[in-house]
This record gives structure tokens, sequence and C-alpha cells, in this order.
């Protein structure tokens, strides 16, 4: 999306319109976005964050930041700088600093006192196969703790001696005191607290041995920042009764709405982190970035522009059913983006050297050559010609297989893209019978006008043999072979894997003008796809570049064929 143009309006901007229109919060919008700093934030985050962040900028509002660390044993600095680093990029603000539920840890205890003191919360001894043996089930009621009994007096003294370090790794929790016969099993009494002892937290250190629950920590760090709308995933639809029985039994005068969405699907990918960073430490993908992976930080090394990221979240749109995108759909939001903001260039990725026997040895000529075929103000480029020039192997063959073949063949003609228009005379072929060049004659009468009398209808592209910058490119193709790699619940999505996602090609030949492209630079190599240049290089300090895309959409062909 533009930022002229208008979002489309959803369930949830409704909510808001409304909520302005009867003046709710005094006309305030005030919406968060929540990562757990466990991983590096992925394209289902993105859509999470163009909803907050979005609907934050449209009203005039503001969105947090703020980092949801209530579990420090998988958590660490590196996401927390990660993170921001990819919501950044993104293009949103958070305005000031990031902010962390744990800078509300001694708010929440003194909450969780509160609750206590009031009757609201006790402390509980049973371990956990206990407490989920106690929880009853759908048709069967739970039955109470030993704890739930406890005077206000045991429970203040043990929940202190709990944040003492007086006892061990779960020995007791800390649980509100709800209903053991809610049919919402999230009201059976749920943990407000445990006990955490040996983990160094990235924020606070040493300072607690106890740590609040998601469930607990969430609608209070709302309600302390003011959030006016708590947008979430629609998992936590079953959580509501308890994030709004929190904010209604203790004494805070703010209560945010809590409005569900359907979380992100993506065809061929995975998106819990906790799989992402499967992939990650058994080295399955080669980190976090590796362009094949689902994350941000991969889509930004595979050569996505953060305006192709939100213009997908933009037309995927926000709802409450569930749903999974076809990768095509986000393909065709960075083609579409690509296609009007990036430099065209040529580049042979599967290089067959050309001889142009009649053209003077040594001389260059410098051929003029658009940057954009549309766009004017992206001006034009010299690109060098002379005596030998590589062409792709798959753009000559030696007889016409059939009619449609437009390229070159032996005693054939083809113009070269931008420059003249070549004959092939003779394919050289080494002992084996591979073709190791081509012998070929140009018309010097052929540069930007055609040939009298003859039809050349194929345009090849080409590089000057001198001059062009040898790299590594590679093409990539789906992680998984699978549509679903998690649809059978019993499997491993990592037997989905697709070996062939990944291609390298050495020694490809790219056009001097790609030389001096900097790292994330992204370019159109014609008939080959979109590009991007990675930030590593070759041990012998060669150029390397990722495919972002391919021109058309050739994997929906592909899926058209096998249904058809
Ligand atoms: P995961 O299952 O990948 O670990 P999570 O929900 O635990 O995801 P968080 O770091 O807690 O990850 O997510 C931060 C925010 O992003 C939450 O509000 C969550 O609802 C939202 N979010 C996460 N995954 C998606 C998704 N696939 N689609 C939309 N929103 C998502
Ligand atoms: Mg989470």
């Amino acid at each position: 999306m533009s930022s002229e143009e208008k979002p489309r309006s959803n369930f949830i901007r409704q909510v808001i319109d409304e909520d302005i229109a009867s003046n709710k919060h005094n006309g305030v919008v005030i919406t968060r976005f929540p990562p757990e700093p466990n991983g590096y934030l992925h394209i289902g985050h993105a859509k999470s964050i163009c909803l907050n962040f979005g609907i934050a900028q449209d009203y005039k509002g503001s969105c947090n930041l703020r980092f949801d660390d209530t579990n420090p044993h998988k958590e660490n600095i590196e996401f927390v700088e990660s993170i921001q680093q990819d919501v950044k990029w993104l293009g949103f603000d958070w305005g000031g600093q990031a902010l962390f539920s744990s800078d509300y840890f001694e708010k929440l205890h003194d909450y969780a006192v509160e609750l206590i003191k009031a009757g609201k919360a006790y402390v509980c001894d049973l371990n956990a196969e206990q407490v989920r043996e106690y929880r009853g089930n759908l048709t069967t009621p739970g039955k109470d703790s030993p704890g739930r009994s406890n005077s206000v007096e045991e429970n203040l003294d043990l929940f202190a001696r709990m944040r003492a370090a007086e006892f061990e790794d779960g020995k007791y929790v800390l649980r509100a005191k709800i209903d053991m016969a809610a049919p919402n099993m999230n009201m059976r009494d749920p943990t407000l607290y445990r006990i955490r002892h040996g983990v160094i937290h990235h924020q606070t250190g040493e300072e607690w041995c106890i740590y609040p629950m998601y469930d607990f920590t969430h609608p209070i760090s709302d309600a302390i920042e003011g959030i006016t709308h708590s947008l979430c995933t629609l998992e936590f639809e079953d959580h509501r009764p308890l994030y709004d029985w929190l904010l209604d039994n203790i004494s805070i005068d703010c209560h945010p709405q809590q409005i569900e969405f359907s979380r992100l699907n993506l065809e061929y990918t995975v998106m819990s982190k906790r799989k992402l960073t499967l992939l990650v430490d058994e080295g399955l993908v080669e980190g976090w970035s590796d362009p094949r992976m689902p994350t941000i930080a991969g889509l930004r090394r595979r050569g996505f522009t953060p305006a192709s990221i939100r213009d997908f979240c933009e037309r995927i749109g926000i709802t409450k059913s569930d749903n999974t995108v076809e990768m095509g759909v986000l393909e065709s939001c960075i083609r579409d983006d690509l296609n009007t903001t990036a430099m065209r260039r040529m580049a042979v990725l599967n290089p067959l050297k050309v001889i142009i026997e009649n053209y003077p040895e040594g001389q260059v000529e410098e051929l003029e050559a658009a940057n954009h075929p549309q766009d004017e103000s992206f001006g034009t480029r010299k690109i060098p010609f002379g005596r030998e020039i590589y062409i792709d192997r798959d753009d000559f063959m030696e007889v016409k297989p059939n009619k449609k073949f437009k390229r070159l063949v032996t005693d054939g003609e083809v113009r070269l893209r931008n420059g003249y228009v070549i004959r092939c005379d003779e394919a050289i072929k080494d002992a084996q019978g591979k073709i190791t060049e081509l012998r070929c004659s140009y018309d010097p009468a052929t540069l930007g006008v055609n040939p009298e009398g003859r039809k050349v209808k194929g345009v090849i592209h080409w590089v000057s043999a001198e001059h062009a910058v040898e790299a590594e490119v590679r093409l990539y193709d789906r992680l998984f072979s699978q549509a679903n790699p998690d649809a059978d619940k019993d499997g491993d999505f990592r037997e989905h894997l697709n070996d062939e996602s990944l291609h390298i090609l050495l020694g490809c030949q790219l056009e001097r003008a790609v030389g001096e492209a900097e790292a994330g630079e992204r370019f159109q190599f014609e008939r080959e796809g979109y590009f991007c240049k990675d930030e590593a290089q070759t041990a012998d300090g060669k150029p390397i570049f990722n495919r972002t895309v391919t021109l058309r959409d050739n994997w929906a062909k592909i899926e058209q064929q096998n249904k058809g």
C-alpha cells in the first residue's frame, strides 16, 4: 500500500470507528505489538505489525513495541535486537523506547499480592501432573486444590517465600481462585506465577526467581500502558474471559478491549517459532536469515522490499476465519513492486562463449540501453560490446526443435538485446560432444534497426566476455515440498523439506554495470527474474546474487498442470 492509498476497512477498524464515535476512550487509539523475544519475526508477525502500527498511524494514535519477556530460558538479546531492526525495516516507529513486560515485574507482583489479599489467588502445592489431573476435562468439572482453602495469611507468607527463593522449581505455583467447574478450562484456577531458578533474564538479570505467566502479564501490561484495543490472534479467544476477569479484579482503571483475528498461514512453509528454531538449530537452513525462511530477515535477504510486505498484508486483509494463503500472493506483491522499481540488467546464468568472427579484434563499442522499459526517469547506461560475448546455453540449439523456438540455431539469426543481429555459423564441440563455443558473425547494419527483407524474431540477452563480472547466483524454490508440512499431526514436518530448495550456479556472467552494485541492491536480470545482491561474497571474493522471484508465476502453471 502506498501512503496515499486508503487502507481497506475490516471488522476491527469498524469497532474502533464506533468507539471513536461514542468517545469510548476519549477518541484515543493506542495499540501494541507484543512479540516474545524467543526467535526472529516472520511474515505472520508482519501481519500483526501492519495491523497494529497501521491502525495507530491511520487513527493518529500510537503503537507500543512491548517485549513479552516472561519466559527467560528461551529468550535472548539477539532476538530483542533483531525484532527492533525488523519492525523498523518494515517502516514502523514505536516512538521512543521499546517496552518490556519485565519493566512491570514489581507492579505485577503487587497486583498478585492484591489478588491474594482479596482472597482471589492462592498458593498451590500440586505438581504439574496433579494440576492437570485436578483440572478435569470438558465433560468433568475439576477438583479443588488443597491450596484453595489456605488462609490469606498463609498465601501471603508462601508467596513472599516463593519470591525469596526459599523453594525449588515446581514446588509451588500461584493460581487465581476463579471456578474449578467453569466450562472454559482457562478459568479453572489458572496459574499466575511459577518458580524458575538458575536463569539469567536478559533484562532483569537474577533479580527474580518467580515469573508471571503470559495470561497474567498480558492484560495488566496492556492496562498499565493505557492500551485501548488489544489485538491478538484467534487462539486467545478462549483466554479473553481471563483477560477480562483479571482487569475486573485488580485496582486498575483501564480496561483495554481484546479483539481477535485469524493468524496468517502460508503454503509451503511453517510459521511456528518452535519449528523455525529447529530448522536453525539443526542446521537445516543457514540461520534465521536464510533466504528460504519465512522470516523478515530471510525475506529481506532474498530481496523483498518493506513496501511489498506491507502490500501483502493489505491484500490478505484481516478477518476472523482461518485460511492458508498461497505463496503466489506474496510473490506477486514483490513482482509488482520490483517491476516498477528495479533497474534492468543483463546476466548470463549458464554461459556459452560466442566469438563474433567478423568483429575486429580489440575493438569495443559502448552501446546504450534503457534502464527501464517503460519509465524513462531511470535513464540509460552504456553496455560494452566486443568480439567475444556470452549468451545462455538455453538460448542455442543446433537444430530448431520446433516452430516456437525463436532463439539461436546453427545457420539462424537472433537479435542481441540492445545490440546487433548475429548469425551462428558453427558450433564447436569438445571430445565428449559438448558445445564449447559458437562461431558467429554480426551484421553492422542492424543496430537498433531491423535487417531488410529478413525476419529476426528472437531477442536474447548477452554480456561482453571481456567486461563481464563473474558471480555466484542462488536460485530458490519452496522450502517444503508439501503445501502444508504440518498437515500430519503425528508426522515430522522436517520430512517434507524440499531437497531442491537451493540451486547454486557458479561462473555466472553479469554485465559490467552490475559490478558496482551494493549489498541489498535489486535488479531485474532480463528474462531471468529479480535478483538481490547478498551481503556475503564467495570465498574467492566473487559477488553473490539471490533470486528474489521469477518473472512469471511458474509455480501456478505447474500446479495447474498437476491438477488438470
Ligand atoms: P509463534 O507460534 O510463531 O511462536 P507467537 O504468537 O507465540 O507465534 P509472539 O512473539 O507471541 O509469537 O507473537 C507476537 C504477536 O504476533 C502476537 O500478537 C501474535 O498473535 C502475532 N502473531 C504471531 N504469529 C502470527 C501469525 N502467523 N499471523 C498473525 N499474527 C501472528
Ligand atoms: Mg506467544
